[in-house]
């Protein structure tokens, strides 16, 4: 099956004009159309918030569409706070699900209102240390250990994974909280990542329902929202069949009036945490092929590299890839289609039927939206790429510059190679 970039050809050769590739672009009708779509499938629960994990695209003008549509930011570190500061999304809108977290973090957190959603049970401690008294609010990320299993499989490891409370000290920590004051209750659980299933949140949901009721039962603690976190997946190889997300909805609709409006907890929230589902689809790298090499395989160098992204390098994942202005020809070649890091494993493609590629034609790697750009890296001294934003009107807007030399180098700065740097920056025009 094929998959159509929401870019053209004659739209890049026009966009290159300004902005040089390599670019990440994002599609703006796309997310629009897909936050709209999400709001829509749980517009049965009353309390549903979504919460974008900033992790997978922390660029503000992109937050700043989402929560056109009530998201708000799910943060997990200090700089992903200070985004959600800035862009004026504080107290609810703000899920910190973060771990291993540093007592400076939690204190930042708390002065914004967030909700914390602790990994661990020896956080209780550590958040009053630090806070003095815990807020009202509190979550618990829960691990049930063993493995994810769902009809067609197992889908992940809970059980070797760092996240969560055992379930005993689930019951143990919401004794803990209500005894130190807390009030209000959350319950979290990540368990498989990048679901291709429309069937992975309501059984997710199912699990923590059922144990929300145990923990009214036994602890006499009501949880009021119960998150389902993301690992909601997209479909990164066309041949797949993609989520329908007006169908996970109504999954989870569906065992909640099975299991919570019969336990008299029909009032309880359902939040996610939705990163990759959100804009993975729609971003797009943009880049050109630079070389053409024939050994002992075909290689297409480009100049995009792993720095750009990351994904294909670190986990081996397939980003489907698109020659502007051959979408229509035979896919006739085979080709390893590879960045310019000094690292064997910085490629985009492998052994991928490809239609002939010459030398300046552009290629689009598809789905890099989320966990694209945002897991960008310096090695080689690689400076990391633009992003742009299609907008719905055709224009295109800068929403991130691309790194220069200086930034590169902005750290070395007081020491005394700085200055020599410096000179050299203004010998190279790029
Ligand atoms: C990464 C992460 C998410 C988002 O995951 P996706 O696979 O992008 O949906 C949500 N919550 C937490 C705590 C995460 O670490």
């Amino acid at each position: 099956m094929s998959k159509l970039p929401f870019v053209t050809k004659e739209q890049v050769e026009e966009i290159v004009k300004t902005y040089p590739t390599p670019f990440h672009i994002y599609d703006e009708r796309g997310i629009r159309q897909n936050a709209q779509a999400v709001q829509e499938a749980f517009a049965w629960n009353k309390g549903f918030k979504e919460y974008f994990a900033v992790k997978a695209c922390p660029n503000p003008f992109l937050i700043q569409i989402l929560h056109e549509y009530g998201v708000g930011c799910d943060c997990s570190s200090l700089t992903e706070l200070m985004l959600s500061d800035a862009l004026g999304l504080v107290g609810d809108d703000i899920m910190f699900s973060s771990n291993e977290t540093p007592a400076e973090e939690y204190a930042y957190c708390a002065k914004l209102g967030g909700i914390i959603n602790l990994d661990d049970i020896t956080h209780i401690e550590f958040v009053e240390n630090i806070l003095g008294k815990l807020p009202e609010t509190m979550s618990c990320r829960y691990n049930p250990g063993g493995v994810f299993q769902m009809s067609n499989g197992i889908m992940d490891n809970p059980g070797d994974s760092k996240y969560g409370f055992t379930t005993e000290q689930l019951f143990e920590g919401y004794k803990i909280l209500r005894e130190k004051g807390v009030k209000h209750f959350g319950l979290h659980a990540f368990l498989a990542s990048n679901t291709v299933t429309n069937e992975y949140y309501p059984q997710l949901a199912k699990q923590l329902f059922e144990l929300a009721v145990q923990i009214k039962e036994k602890v006499g603690v009501q949880i009021e929202f119960i998150n389902l976190s993301g690992g909601v997946g997209i479909t990164y190889d066309p041949d797949q069949t993609a989520n329908d997300i007006r169908v996970i909805g109504e999954g989870v609709h569906k065992v909640y009036d099975e299991v919570l409006v019969p336990a008299g907890m029909g009032e309880t929230a359902i939040y996610t945490e939705m990163g990759r589902f959100m804009t993975g689809p729609y971003g797009a790298l943009v880049t050109q092929a630079i070389h053409e090499k024939h050994t002992y395989k075909e290689y297409i160098g480009v100049d995009a590299c792993a720095v750009n992204l990351m994904r294909p390098a670190m986990y081996g994942a397939y980003h489907h890839i698109t020659v502007l202005g051959k979408e229509d020809m035979p896919c006739d070649h085979t080709y390893d289609v590879v960045g310019s890091l000094c690292e064997n494993n910085d490629k985009f493609a492998i052994d991928r039927k490809l239609p002939g590629i010459d030398k300046g034609d552009y290629l689009v790697i598809h789905d890099t939206g989320a966990h694209g750009y945002a897991m960008g890296y310096n090695y080689n001294g690689k400076l990391k790429s633009a992003e742009l934003l299609l907008k719905e009107d055709g224009s295109v807007q800068l929403i991130r510059r691309a790194e220069t030399p200086q930034d590169y180098f902005a750290t070395l700065d007081g020491f005394k190679v700085y200055e020599a740097l410096k000179e050299r920056i203004k010998t190279i025009e790029i």
